[in-house]
């Protein structure tokens, strides 16, 4: 029989009733040091008060109107974050994938309505993961995540990551944008080089392409700076985040310059839910705290830290890990033995890791760890090499 929760995942058997800061526990009372933040969502931790009052001030004024009103957070909000970043304007969702599929949206009208009708395809790169709706696993390509769900659009052209002549080499007049992840995540927590990147906004410039970074896993402090490309000095014309900005409630948004977003006129796109206010009011609270003097350069301190300690377990266990990589808190650990074994192993002795592709197990704390946290775990991940 079916379970009554739809099967699409292979779920592991554990039920969390309690979370904070860094800690979860189960319903049989065991705590959990968690180093996967709900998938790079719990950018503040569990439970963290400040989003908890937010979130409990709002739940007791207004939940939700639509947006066929004005929503003073989503003013706010987006204000901040074009204040705060490259964008002049902002779609808000309830997820990744919307945010990225706004981006699909912003891209082909900016080319259809600036006279190049004939620019639709997408240029993605390095497995190119951005959700699960019928367009995102098109631009995957994934046989594990495309197979049985087809015809799917046929729009993107998948070229290798952080390999420039390549994807140069896959442009073509039906080019309409380049779409990419600064750092890889699903993908296997892989930075592209500076000089990628800024050879990629080069690139879309010479030959009239939208640049779309795509940082809802990279984005919102992870890496310790607001946004991952920021390390790259240069800046996209579109970008879809999502995860951390709603610190566990579900919200995404796709930031876009006012150029790109020439088309995106009333009746173009819609949500209904989008940006409610229940959801502004956390959005607004967790930036309030990523912006607060000395956040973004603590995540470096706290990220440098880490780093240096899966770098030292790495040289301690040539046998079990090959590499320690990421940027800021966006860390992975590529494995010599299998990363999903590795991952268990983890979790029996106290810690919550996510795998990632080519063998890697992703490390991504909540932005707020400290000393003690990672004392734990890398005494965890030492303990377990040595059992493997
Ligand atoms: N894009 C990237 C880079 C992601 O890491 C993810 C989720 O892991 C998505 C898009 C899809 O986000 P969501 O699962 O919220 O739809």
């Amino acid at each position: 029989m079916i379970p009554v929760v739809m099967p699409t995942y292979a779920r592991i058997d554990v039920v969390f009733e309690r979370g904070e800061g860094a800690y979860l526990w189960d319903t049989t009372g065991r705590r959990f040091l968690d180093f996967t933040s709900g998938i790079a969502v719990n950018a503040l931790g569990h439970a963290h008060p400040y989003l908890v009052q937010k979130l409990t001030e709002q739940a007791h004024k207004l939940w939700h109107t639509s947006n066929l009103f004005r929503v003073a957070g989503q003013e706010s909000l987006a204000k901040r974050l074009t204040e705060l970043t490259f964008a002049d304007t902002v779609f808000f969702t309830n997820s990744g994938v919307e945010a990225w599929e706004c981006a699909v949206k912003v891209v082909r009208k900016y080319q259809h309505d600036t006279g190049h009708p004939e620019k639709t395809r997408f240029i993605v790169a390095g497995g190119a993961f951005h959700g699960r709706s019928t367009t995102a696993i098109a631009a995957a390509k994934s046989e594990k995540m495309v197979g049985g769900f087809g015809p799917l659009l046929d729009a993107f052209d998948q070229v290798a990551f952080d390999n420039l002549n390549e994807l140069r080499a896959a442009i073509t007049p039906q080019t309409a944008a380049i779409m990419v992840e600064p750092i890889l995540g699903e993908g296997g927590i892989r930075p592209a080089s500076v000089e990628y990147l800024r050879a990629l906004r080069e690139t879309a410039d010479e030959f009239g392409l939208l640049l779309v970074f795509d940082e809802i896993q990279s984005g919102v402090g992870r890496t310790g700076r607001l946004f991952a490309h920021e390390w790259a000095g240069i800046t996209p014309d579109v970008m879809p985040i999502a995860k951390g900005i709603g610190g566990g409630f579900p919200v995404g948004a796709c930031l876009a310059t006012e150029k790109a977003a020439v088309g995106m006129v009333p009746g173009t796109h819609g949500s209904t839910f989008g940006g409610n206010p229940l959801a502004m009011a956390v959005g607004n609270a967790v930036l309030d705290v990523v912006t607060a003097p000395g956040f973004l350069e603590q995540v470096q301190a706290t990220g440098a830290k880490l780093e240096a300690a899966l770098k030292g377990l790495v040289e301690r266990h040539p046998g079990v890990l090959a590499e320690a990589r990421g940027k800021g808190l966006m860390l992975g650990l590529k494995c010599v033995t299998p990363n999903a074994e590795l991952v268990t192993r983890l979790r029996d002795n106290g810690l919550l890791v996510v795998a990632a592709a080519d063998n890697v197990i992703r490390v991504l704390p909540p932005l707020t760890i400290g000393d003690a946290e990672i004392a734990e775990a890398v005494s965890i991940i030492d303990k377990t090499c040595r059992e493997v």
